[in-house]
């Protein structure tokens, strides 16, 4: 497997989606190219961001806040 095929199988890799032996030869390539493997770890790092956040609703009194600090910084402008 070459570095080209690392990264397209890339998603399918982090997925869990890929074959045993493409999985294998994937992991293998890893171990040699310091590259990939670099790739692969930021990638993994943030898929398990993205996964471990959930949407965030701003609490009331902070939306409050930033819409007045907002009309502030606007009615500045506007001056
Ligand atoms: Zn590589």
């Amino acid at each position: 497997m070459n570095c080209k095929s690392v990264i397209s199988e890339l998603s399918n890799y982090l997925d869990g989606e890929l074959e045993l032996a493409a999985k294998r030869q994937l992991e293998q390539h890893l171990v040699d190219c310091q590259e990939c493997n670099l790739v692969v770890n930021q990638t993994k790092l943030t898929v398990d961001i993205f996964c471990d956040s959930e949407p965030v609703a701003l609490p009331p009194d902070v939306q409050t806040r930033l819409h007045e600090a907002l009309r502030r910084k606007f009615s500045e402008k506007r001056t």
